[in-house]
């Protein structure tokens, strides 16, 4: 263990490293304070350099939904690792995941393995655009698809976290062919879709986005997005790297029983190893080099580390009934969160949708993205510092959603509710 404090660690980082990390939400801008600089992590909690344990909803920002170091994930890692780290070169374990995948999704032929979410859904749309031969995309405000430059306008996560929902070095050049509509209002895509009916190349959603908090289509929205793409000719795009084996086993899709043309998974793919996907049908999908005109390529791509903890975190969540007790759970600790806001008074809810939960300092559940935004701050803030300093870790940004796992056990949830309780009254 060091014998430093976070704040020690947080000052010493911040001397070498750009604000102290290596990805700007983890600086804690949103909330204040020292961010945790963590020594250890399993099942469903993370250890601190100082020693405290923290029950953990941020759960890497997805990938550990069956908790921190499963036994089978680190024994799955392990003999990979004695084979080699990477080897430039294929390997079996790529072939392995990418099957599951295809038997999991009907209309999935073939996958593409990248290292992050933002390479694949760079590389979806490169591959919309080759496709299709048009420039065009459509893209919603508050949604986040990584940091590639024409999808980082008016983006949802770290970027909106710290009020810069477009980054400044992405030439006008280069974003002048992202369209934005507004989530949950299927006349904004339209009328996109009416200006440009010939050069829309694709349109990416988060079906259900967890980047602006968590969202949830309204009726009839996700199947209109799918009328039109068809209508008009252009590429759907569900970016599931966050909802994706999550939601459902089989992400947004299989919530709502709706064929994208393309998909993007991540996160729990990679079992906290770094792991990204474009996943469609053959047609689509062999316009990717070497079989068609479009270069997509990676040195670590199909890394043979991060395919068997995919590997192992995918079986380990197909095992029958395992969405289903995590709903069991999460309802359990929404319920209970939304109690404790109706006996403190405050304006507070809580809603989930499998393992992916939101919380908002208002009374309703946001519909549209300027809802998400409009919440107490002042509130969450020290809510959040309550939370952390009972030992219960939630992601630092009122704007992102929260994430349990299968470690989380029903005396995890209680302890939390009641943490909640109390730090809701002191904040009211
Ligand atoms: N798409 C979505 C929906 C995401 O939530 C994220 C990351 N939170 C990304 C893409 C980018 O993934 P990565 O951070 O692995 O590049």
């Amino acid at each position: 263990m060091s014998q430093a404090t976070n704040q020690q660690e947080f000052d010493r980082a911040s001397q070498v490293l750009v604000g102290g990390v290596n990805s700007a939400v983890r600086a804690f801008r949103a909330v204040g304070g020292t961010p945790r600089f963590i020594q250890r992590a399993e099942g469903a909690r993370m250890w601190d350099v100082e020693g405290k344990a923290y029950i953990d909803y941020v759960g890497s920002w997805g990938p550990a939904i069956v908790g921190h170091s499963h036994p089978e994930v680190l024994k799955a890692v392990q003999a990979a690792v004695a084979d080699g780290l990477s080897f430039g070169a294929p390997n079996v374990r790529e072939t392995e995941l990418a099957q599951r995948i295809c038997d999991m999704f009907p209309h999935v032929e073939r996958v593409r393995f990248t290292s992050s979410g933002t390479e694949s859904t760079m590389s979806a749309l490169r591959l919309a655009r080759g496709y299709t031969g048009r420039n065009r995309i459509i893209k919603f405000e508050g949604c986040y698809h990584g940091t590639a430059d024409s999808l980082l306008v008016k983006a949802g996560s770290g970027a909106l976290a710290f009020g810069n929902p477009s980054s400044a070095g992405v030439p006008e050049d280069v974003v002048k062919h992202t369209l934005i509509a507004r989530y949950n209002d299927l006349d904004s895509v339209r009328r996109l879709f009416e200006q440009y009916p010939d050069d829309v190349a694709c349109l990416i959603v988060e079906p259900i986005p967890g980047n602006m908090n968590l969202m949830v289509p309204q009726p009839g929205f996700l199947e209109g997005l799918r009328e039109l793409c068809t209508q008009y000719g252009a590429v759907l795009i569900f970016d599931e790297v966050m909802s994706g084996f999550r939601v459902t086993l089989t992400g947004a899709q299989g919530w709502c029983g709706i064929t994208p043309d393309l998909s993007t998974f991540g996160k729990v793919i990679g079992g906290g190893m770094p792991v990204g996907a474009v996943a469609g049908p053959a047609r689509i999908m062999e316009r990717f080099a070497p079989l068609g005109n479009v270069y997509q390529a990676g040195t670590l791509s199909g890394n043979p580390i991060a395919m068997a903890a995919g590997i192992a975190t995918i079986d380990l969540i197909s095992r029958p009934g395992f969405h289903d007790e995590l709903n069991r759970r999460m309802t359990r600790l929404v319920d209970g969160l939304n109690a404790a806001a109706k006996k403190t008074g405050v304006a507070f809810c809580a809603r989930a949708l499998g393992g992916l939960g939101g919380m908002y300092f208002r009374a309703t559940p946001p519909v549209y993205f300027e809802e998400a935004t409009d919440q107490n701050l002042e509130q969450y803030k020290r809510f959040y510092h309550l939370m952390l300093e009972g030992g219960v870790y939630l992601p630092p940004s009122p704007v992102e959603a929260f994430f349990l796992s299968s470690a989380h056990t029903d005396e995890d949830i209680d302890q939390t509710v009641a943490l909640a309780e109390k730090s809701l009254a002191a904040v009211a």
